[in-house]
């Protein structure tokens, strides 16, 4: 009956969708770029940041993050990194841990 009514949901309906495509596309580029981030795509191989030990190409999520973000946990050592290899800091690292002196 009311096509007008009709016409300015879909209209709406399209323009959001349009947004939030825009913004997912903008950050996986943006991401993707600058090899940071939980956005971007990494198609090259990783390995642990702290042994070497070259990242299992099938990837089986440890956690949630993983699953969600990507990133694996170390097979050798425990070390957990992004998709990027780099290092992240896990429910184990006390931000305030005592890492003794010297140098
Ligand atoms: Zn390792």
């Amino acid at each position: 009956m009311d096509d007008d009514g009709a016409m300015i949901v879909v209209a709406a309906l399209a323009i959001g969708m349009v947004l939030v495509l825009g913004i997912g596309v903008f950050l996986v580029v943006r991401d993707t770029v600058r090899k940071r981030g939980r956005w971007g795509i990494n198609l090259q191989p990783v390995q642990c940041p702290a042994c070497g030990t070259p990242a299992p190409v099938i990837r089986r999520p440890r956690n949630w993050r993983q699953f969600l973000w990507g990133g694996c946990t170390c097979d050798e050592c425990g070390t957990e990194y992004d998709k990027w290899g780099q290092k992240v800091r896990g429910p184990d690292d006390e931000p305030n841990t005592a890492a003794g002196g010297g140098g």
